[in-house]
């Protein structure tokens, strides 16, 4: 999965779902924090063997990610996922950006301009409407630190077509699942499941999603 790179050995790819990659890593530490907390550690310790690292190698890449969304922003986007059902919906995170933390303090949601006989399976932000949601960003001191879109039917998981699409290096690409709950005909209801988040990092042939953990900030 990692590169056998010696430049990148002493790097270290943390996040909270890697802690175990962490503790196998070297035992009695646990690595969950800022990228000042890694780079701290990361100075404490010799560089470590190859074969002390298992399957995973030294290349370990530093990145202690994290999304912190207030409960009823992340209820706000995971509603528009079951309102646009059975298509997908999409939208905007604005917000701020500290060491690697990804704030969100508005949910912008956008029309999918994708053509209609795809809109289940994509989303499209229109260019002209993504500068719209960019100039009202930058008048409230906010940048835009994220997308957010949802899969009808399938999992949170990012599809090949959202890894094509991606392009804005830092920002979080957060899935919702939404699945229909209800057999009348008349009114469709759906309802959301698992939301997850992927931070984009790189492009070209680094390009990389690494999930990251979403934190619920208390209102
Ligand atoms: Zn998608």
């Amino acid at each position: 999965m990692l590169a056998h790179d010696k430049t990148i050995r002493r790097r270290l790819h943390i996040k909270a779902c890697a802690t175990e990659i962490v503790e196998g890593f070297v035992k009695g530490d646990l690595l969950v924090g800022s990228r000042h907390r890694v780079q701290c550690w990361l100075e404490s310790v010799p560089p470590i063997p190859r074969r002390a690292c298992g399957g995973y190698t030294s290349s370990i890449v530093a990145l202690a990610a994290m999304l912190r969304i207030s409960q009823p922003e992340l209820n706000t986007l995971r509603q528009y996922a079951e309102q646009t059902y059975p298509e997908e919906c999409c939208g905007v995170l604005l917000g701020r950006t500290d060491s690697e933390t990804n704030h969100v303090l508005a949910v912008v949601p956008v029309e999918n301009v994708a053509a209609a006989a795809t809109r289940g399976t994509r989303y499209q932000i229109a260019p002209e409407e993504l500068i719209r949601v960019q100039r009202t960003a930058r008048e409230q001191e906010l940048e835009i630190v994220g997308f957010y879109h949802s899969h009808p039917e399938h999992a949170a998981q990012w599809s090949q077509s959202d890894w094509d699409e991606a392009h804005w290096t830092g920002c979080s690409y957060v899935i919702t699942s939404v699945r229909k709950c209800s057999d009348d005909e008349k009114i469709v209801r759906a309802q959301s499941g698992e939301t997850r988040s992927f931070r984009l990092s790189n492009i070209g042939a680094a390009k990389q999603f690494a999930e990251e953990e979403i934190v619920h900030d208390a209102v």
